[in-house]
């Protein structure tokens, strides 16, 4: 196992756990393997790694919104460009994540697997309160008491009244900025760490899942995996396709042909941050828009729009929460929509973190987040088509603000044909 990388020796942990439980699976009711092997051995090993996630969920969440938060001293900066790209950002990811909870309950991934008898976490989703009830839960009177019951609206407010001060006192606090960005460095270096017991983890819960449930544990998670790849083409084709042609006013194929490099670095190293180089290239030289615009908006969206990532979220709450037979409300709709866009902005532009923050879309409702482990064997590959799905917003968003502010300057005609941009 040493020379393989961790996402083959995760992708293995998959395999081998499925074929661990499907040959457990009909002596189930065995002294030894309830108790020692279900009960103890898969138990500790997928219990003890989620319990490392949930460890870092609520200081990793602070530290990148109130980052994130702090960088808006650039948007205000930028004034109208500022927020219309943000505008953007936040808009699209709503509507993605909209998508998949919407087409998780038409192929309902998660029914036909129960798991509440597997795992032993209880289970409490939030009951709907009135709305002004919701609006003023998320104002945490004591952000402390919001941390220590991981309150994820509460500290996500929090974080945001933390990141507005910092940026409104600038050099002031250059200290405590500083700081914030070296901790969530810390939290994500942690992230890395702990990642190095995924494959033990996702070992222990898949083999404790199929021993149990067999057979029919299959068909729930290959249901959500063609669900969110499903939702991904959806959501490019019809709300960015339809952004570019009806806003930008320009050719999808074309678009593809000159930005498909980038989206080939996306595909390949699953990390929106890797592709800033590339992109911001490709934005500039062959689509010709200006430096001031492109230079802002592309870092900016390889930190905080991650249409794709939010796309999995949905899908995999309502995958999740069917599993464990609970019906969410529409307020837990909303609840979700809110915190998976605002996770979208959370998430690092690195692999695998958006499978983290959904612990924290998780927590906000009261599902428990062993259901993570149970599709961290088939992120890997997920998570390569949503990096795509990013940072092709990004371009989108960047032209549509581009085009409409008249900052696109004529490229030269090249092999790909003749460009439709405007000159200043
Ligand atoms: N890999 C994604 C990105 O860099 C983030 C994630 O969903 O894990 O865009």
């Amino acid at each position: 196992m040493k020379k393989l990388s961790l996402t083959s020796k995760i992708f293995v942990s998959l395999v081998l756990g499925i074929i661990t439980g499907l040959v457990l699976h009909p002596i189930k009711g065995n002294v030894f393997v309830e108790t020692y092997l279900i009960n103890f051995l898969f138990s500790f090993l997928g219990s003890g790694f989620m319990r490392a996630i949930r460890m870092i969920v609520v200081p990793l969440v602070f530290c990148s919104l109130t980052v994130g938060a702090a960088g808006v001293e650039d948007v205000r900066k930028l004034g109208r460009v500022g927020v219309k790209i943000l505008a953007f950002y936040l808009g699209t990811t709503a509507v993605a994540i909209t998508l998949a909870l919407g087409l998780g309950n038409i192929i309902n991934p998660g029914k036909g697997i129960i798991l509440s008898d597997i795992v032993t976490s209880k289970v409490s989703v939030g009951e709907s309160k009135p709305f002004v009830d919701i609006l003023l839960g998320m104002i945490p009177v004591n952000p402390i008491e919001a941390m220590a019951k991981g309150d994820m609206l509460q500290i996500i407010v929090f974080a945001i009244f933390c990141g507005v001060g910092i940026s409104l006192l600038g050099d002031r606090v250059k200290t405590i900025k500083k700081g914030i960005e070296e901790a969530n460095n810390l939290m994500l270096k942690l992230v890395e760490l702990i990642m190095k017991l995924a494959p033990y983890g996702v070992y222990g819960l898949i083999a404790k899942t199929f021993t149990t449930l067999g057979y029919s544990a299959m068909v729930p998670l290959l249901k959500y995996f063609l669900g969110v790849i499903a939702a991904l083409i959806i959501h490019y084709l019809v709300t960015y396709q339809g952004l570019l042609v009806l806003i930008a006013r320009y050719n999808p194929i074309k678009f593809v042909k000159k930005y498909a490099s980038t989206m080939v670095v996306a595909f390949s190293t699953s990390s929106s941050n890797a592709t800033i180089p590339t992109s911001l290239k490709a934005m500039q030289e062959n689509f010709g828009v200006s430096k001031s615009i492109s230079s802002f908006t592309i870092p900016l969206g390889s930190t905080i729009n991650m249409d794709g990532t939010a796309i999995m979220q949905g899908m995999a709450t309502v995958f999740i929460a069917q599993a464990y037979g609970v019906e969410l409300t529409m307020g837990n709709y909303i609840t979700v929509i809110f915190t998976a866009t605002l996770a979208s902005i959370g998430t690092a532009g690195v692999p695998g973190v958006g499978l983290i923050m959904l612990g924290m879309v998780l927590t906000e409702i009261g599902l428990p987040l062993d259901g993570i482990a149970l599709i961290m064997g088939i992120d890997r590959l997920l998570d390569m088509l949503r990096t795509v799905v990013n940072v092709t917003g990004d371009a989108i968003c960047t032209l549509i603000v581009a085009k409409t502010e008249s900052e696109i300057i004529e490229v030269e005609e090249d092999s790909f044909g003749s460009v439709e941009a405007e000159s200043l």
